[in-house]
């Protein structure tokens, strides 16, 4: 059988080139995906989620088109200092201090946040996901292998890029941002350790640590630790081999994190170490950029559990998806409490939609062009993923669904069985979407939860009547079935 990919052009939007490219694999048939991950420092915020759900749209329709996908997505969980470059400031050190904890304990608490909330968000795991504390031999191969090919010099124990010896060479450090060295010069802040540098923008592969410093290595440079930029080039390298097919991140990573990446790429292989570099816009809230450092940020279980200031409801997970879907990835995208409603109302048209689907009846001759339509669904995903364009054709779909369901219009078996076929492939499979009614746990724990409070409304009631042997007989069945009533100033909560 003949993969998807082969009868499908699909373009992506190259950083690099500024333009929209076809998409062509080194190897036919495999994709090699390389996705910076987390800096599991605190909590990931809503904004981070975008990013990372963007990328999981973009993994699920390669998977789908057939491709065999090598996913890689890191954990930072070493040498990501602060932005003022401190090396005191590295933000593991920094918040194990804060929280009394050890720099490990730090990284294990916000790992299994972060996983919880992939879990939450119906995410597909990659297929690799390699942390940077594991790979510190690899970093160091790789910073001893630049000092040896004179990209790089020791100075005082720590290690950094010669980016001047790499523009000497012919190479162009700059080229992902458009931006030339004597910009780079006149915009480098006064970072530490710029005393030790031969040029101002040169930067570290590997930092001498401080006796304070408690996440340390042996180097044949003394005690310290390694670089953000070079763990990415190291654990791509490593799983994805010297060139591959597409790295992804925010926009904000741009610079210096992947220019830095193609800089140490270039000097280790002689060639670019990514064809097809993708970056995500930004998420922002009531029009200002979610960040952690500025406090405009929401933690993506609060949104769900209605647990925060700014929206007036909870909102399911597939809610706040298909919010996020209906926005392409290259654009800003703006969540406000109008937006989450309007989301809601959406995806429950969608969803009541696919419902009807299931039970549609099929007649002798069809009145619709189904094939035409699934054609401009996958034509919305090949012009560079999207989204946007491709759900205002899900809801030309859904028009199908109501229209077949009056009888206003007909569809044979053959047709029938393709709109089905094609809403379940993009709304399920590539936008990840979860059926509320069909999910199980999410609504089950909802139920349960309007049960209890019934019953405790039922307590308070009998209790207000002195009937006791009821209130007492509700507090100790429920109990008995390991829901523990618990009366306070507020009233009454329970555990499930
Ligand atoms: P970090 O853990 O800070 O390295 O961030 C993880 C990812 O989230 C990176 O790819 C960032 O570019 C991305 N990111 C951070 N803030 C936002 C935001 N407001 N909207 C979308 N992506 C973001
Ligand atoms: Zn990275």
């Amino acid at each position: 059988m003949t993969s998807l990919y082969s009868n499908q052009t699909l373009k992506i939007y190259n950083s690099l080139s500024g333009e929209k490219e076809i998409f062509t694999p080194l190897h036919t048939g495999n994709v090699g995906l390389y996705v910076c991950g987390p800096t599991v420092y605190s909590n990931v915020h809503l904004g981070n989620v975008r990013t990372f759900m963007s990328f999981d749209m973009i993994y699920r329709y390669l998977l789908h088109l057939g491709f065999k996908v090598r996913y890689v997505r890191n954990i930072t969980d070493a040498g990501h200092l602060t932005d003022d470059g401190n090396v005191e400031n590295d933000r593991f050190v920094k918040q194990s201090r804060l929280e009394k904890l050890e720099p490990m304990e730090v990284v294990q608490k916000y790992t299994v946040d972060f996983r919880k909330v992939l879990d939450e968000f119906n995410f597909l795991p990659p297929t690799i996901e390699p942390t940077a504390t594991g790979h510190i031999v690899e970093q160091i191969e790789l910073t001893q292998k630049l000092i040896d090919t004179g990209f790089a010099y020791e100075s005082q124990g720590s290690v950094y890029f010669d980016v001047v010896e790499y523009n000497k060479r012919g190479l162009n450090y700059g080229e992902l941002n458009n931006r030339n060295i004597d910009d780079l010069i006149a915009n480098t802040r006064d970072l530490d350790g710029q005393n030790e540098k031969k040029n101002p923008q040169d930067f570290a592969l590997w930092k001498k640590a401080s006796p304070a410093h408690i996440m340390r290595w042996n180097s044949p440079w003394g005690e310290g630790f390694p670089g953000w930029h070079l763990e990415c080039t190291a654990m791509s390298t490593k799983y994805l081999g010297q060139e591959f097919d597409i790295h992804g991140g925010g926009m904000d990573l741009k610079f210096p994190h992947h220019e830095c990446e193609i800089a140490q790429g270039k000097a280790c292989n002689g060639h670019a170490p990514v064809r097809y570099w993708m970056h995500t816009n930004m998420l922002t809230m009531n029009g200002l950029r979610m960040s952690k450092s500025t406090g405009n940020y929401i933690l993506p279980m609060q949104l769900v559990n209605g647990d925060n200031d700014f929206f007036e409801k909870e909102f399911h997970p597939s809610i706040v998806r298909f919010c996020f879907m209906q926005a392409h990835y290259r654009s800003v995208l703006d969540i406000s409490n109008d937006a989450m409603m309007a989301s809601e109302k959406g995806f429950n048209r969608l969803m009541e939609a696919m419902d009807k689907l299931k039970s549609l009846p099929a007649s002798s001759s069809s009145s619709l062009d189904i094939t035409a339509w699934k054609n401009v669904c996958y034509e919305a995903m090949n012009d560079d993923f999207n989204t946007p364009i491709m759900i205002s054709h899900l809801f030309e779909g859904v028009r199908f669904i109501n229209i077949v369901n009056d009888g206003t219009a007909t569809l044979n078996a053959t047709d029938l069985a393709l709109l089905e076929q094609t809403m379940n492939t993009f709304v399920y499979d590539v936008l990840g979407l979860v059926n509320e009614k069909e999910s199980g746990s999410q609504s089950h724990v909802k139920k349960l939860e309007g049960t209890v409070a019934l019953l405790i409304e039922m307590r308070n009631q009998a209790r207000a009547d002195r009937n006791f042997a009821l209130s007492d007989q509700i507090r100790d069945q429920l109990l008995a079935l390991g829901i523990q009533l618990k009366d306070g100033k507020e009233g009454t909560t329970f555990t499930l």
